[in-house]
């Protein structure tokens, strides 16, 4: 599984890194970053629901 974020839409709420901060990190601008080419197995599903919690949607997968 692979993911991105969406940098135009992301509003910063920190939710995505609260549910799985070994996938996602905050950038200079105070927007998440995915920091992972690939999202471990063992990750994959605390990725998911990062994904479904995102209030813009901002993350998608690829
Ligand atoms: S949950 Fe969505 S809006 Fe919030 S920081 Fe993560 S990507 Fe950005």
């Amino acid at each position: 599984m692979k993911v991105r974020v969406n940098q135009d839409a992301c509003i910063g709420c920190g939710a995505c890194l609260a549910i799985c901060e070994d996938v996602f990190d905050m950038n200079e601008n105070g927007l998440s970053q995915v920091k992972v080419d690939t999202v471990p197995e063992d990750k994959v599903e605390a990725c998911k629901e990062a994904l479904e919690s995102c209030p813009t949607g901002a993350i998608s997968e690829e």
